[in-house]
C-alpha cells in the first residue's frame, strides 16, 4: 500500500476513454505518460498536443475543408502565427481595409522584423498585380471587410496568387464557413477570430489557422508549438460547443438581419446601408458567387437630421460595444469606437463618416430589435431638432 504523500498524487487509475462521454473531455493534463521509453505517443505535451484541443482542430479542418487547423488563445495569436512562417525580407500584399488590429501587427510589429509590406484594395486585380515584387509571398485580405463591408472575391486573388506562386491567405471570421470556404476557392491558409462567430457568444477569445497543404501545416505547427499561443482545454471545449450551433445562429441572425435592413430602408434619416447579403447593394452580385450569405454585420449612414451619438446611446436592447458574431445584438459607432486609432481625415479617406453605424445582428426577436430603432431614432431627432447637437454634427458630416 502507498503512503498519504504518494496518494495524494497518484488518484485511482485514469480510464477516460471507457466513459461513453457524448462530448469530448476537458483534458487538463499538460503530459502525457510515456508507456515506456521509445514507445510511439500521440501527446506528450500539452502547448505540443492536447486531445480537447486536437478534437476541436478536427473538427475545424472538417468545416473548412482543410486538412490540419490550429487553434491558439485569439485571433490575434492566429494571425500572428500564421504570419510568422514568413522571414525577414519577404513581402505581402495586404488588403488595405483589414481589421485595425492586423494592420498594428503588420506596421508595428513584423515590420520590425523586416517583413515587407503593400496594402492595396484587393478589389481590384490591376492593383495587386501591380504591387507584386521579386519578394512578395502572399497575398492577404478579408473577403468581406468591415465597416463598409466591401467584398473581394477569393477566386480572383487565388488565381493571381496561384500565376505568381504566392500563398493566398483569407481571415474568413465575418463569413465562418457556414457561408464561405476559402480553401476550395483556392486560397491555402484560412483565418478566424473564433471569439466571434465560431464560438458565437462573447464569453471566448480563440483564433484559428486552417490549412489543405501538408507541408504549409507543418509551417503552422511549427510556430504553434515554438511561440505557444494555444487555446486552452477550456477555450477548446467552448469553441466547440459554440461551432455546433453555428449555422442555426447565423440563419436566425440573417433572417433579422434582412429584417432590420427593410425598416431601415424605410426611414428617411438613413442614407445608405452597407450589406453585400441583398440584391441592389455593392458586392452583392460578386459575393454571391462564392458564398452562402453576407454574415450578419451590417453599417449605415445617418443623414445629418440625426445625431449619430444620441441615436446609438438611446438603444436600449442593442449593446454598446465593439465586436461581432455573437447571440446578442450589438451597435457601435466606428468613428468613436473601433476605428478612433485613425484621425478623422483618415476615417474619412476610409469612408468612415460620423454618421456611420454599425450593427451585429443577434438572435432575439426580431420586432424587439426594430421597436428598439424605431424609439432610439424617434428619440435622437428630437434631440437633434432641438439643437443641442446640430452644429457639431453638420460640421462633422459635410
Ligand atoms: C476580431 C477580429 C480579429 C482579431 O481577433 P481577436 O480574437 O480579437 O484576437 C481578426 N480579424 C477580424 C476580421 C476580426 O473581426
Amino acid at each position: 500500500m502507498t503512503k498519504l504523500d504518494t496518494q495524494l498524487v497518484h488518484g485511482p487509475a485514469v480510464n477516460d476513454n471507457c466513459t461513453g462521454a457524448v462530448t469530448t473531455p476537458i483534458y487538463k493534463a499538460t503530459t502525457f505518460e510515456y508507456p515506456e521509453i521509445g514507445a510511439p505517443v500521440t501527446y506528450d505535451y500539452s502547448r505540443s498536443g492536447n486531445p480537447t484541443r486536437q478534437a476541436v482542430e478536427n473538427q475545424l479542418a472538417t468545416l473548412e475543408g482543410g486538412q490540419r487547423a490550429f487553434t491558439f488563445a485569439s485571433g490575434m495569436a492566429a494571425i500572428h502565427a500564421a504570419l510568422a512562417i514568413f522571414k525577414a525580407g519577404d513581402h505581402l500584399i495586404v488588403g488595405d481595409q483589414i481589421y485595425g488590429g492586423t494592420f498594428r501587427l503588420l506596421y508595428q510589429f513584423f515590420a520590425r522584423w523586416g517583413l515587407e509590406i503593400t496594402a492595396v484594395d484587393t478589389r481590384d486585380p490591376q492593383a495587386i498585380e501591380a504591387a507584386i515584387q521579386d519578394n512578395t509571398k502572399a497575398i492577404y485580405f478579408e473577403p468581406v471587410t468591415n465597416p463598409l463591408l466591401q467584398v473581394t472575391s477569393v477566386r480572383q486573388v487565388a488565381v493571381i496568387a496561384k500565376q505568381h506562386g504566392l500563398l493566398t491567405i483569407v481571415d474568413n471570421t465575418f463569413l465562418s464557413p457556414y457561408l464561405l470556404k476559402p480553401l476550395e476557392l483556392g486560397a491555402d491558409l484560412v483565418i478566424h477570430s473564433a471569439t466571434k462567430y465560431l464560438a458565437g457568444h462573447s464569453e471566448l477569445s480563440a483564433g484559428a489557422v486552417i490549412v489543405n497543404d501538408p507541408r504549409l501545416a507543418d509551417r503552422v505547427y511549427f510556430v504553434q508549438n515554438a511561440l505557444g499561443g494555444i487555446l486552452s482545454p477550456e477555450g477548446a471545449n467552448e469553441l466547440a460547443r459554440g461551432i455546433k450551433t453555428l449555422g442555426i445562429r447565423l440563419d436566425r441572425q440573417i433572417e433579422n438581419l434582412v429584417e432590420v435592413v427593410k425598416f431601415l430602408e424605410t426611414r428617411p434619416e438613413v442614407q445608405r446601408v452597407y450589406y453585400p447579403g441583398l440584391p441592389g447593394h455593392e458586392g452583392y452580385e460578386e459575393l454571391r458567387q462564392e458564398a452562402k450569405g453576407a454574415g450578419a454585420v451590417l453599417s449605415f449612414e445617418l443623414s445629418g437630421a440625426v445625431d449619430p451619438v444620441a441615436f446609438v446611446n438611446g438603444l436600449r436592447l442593442f449593446t454598446r460595444a465593439v465586436s461581432l458574431g455573437a447571440v446578442e445584438s450589438l451597435v457601435e459607432l466606428p468613428s468613436k469606437m473601433s476605428h478612433t486609432e485613425l484621425t478623422s481625415e483618415e476615417q474619412l479617406a476610409a469612408g468612415i463618416k460620423p454618421g456611420l453605424i454599425r450593427l451585429a445582428i443577434g438572435i432575439e426577436d426580431v420586432t424587439d430589435l426594430i421597436e428598439d430603432f424605431a424609439q432610439a431614432l424617434d428619440q435622437a431627432e428630437l434631440v437633434t431638432t432641438k439643437g443641442s447637437v446640430e452644429d457639431d454634427q453638420t460640421t462633422a458630416i459635410n
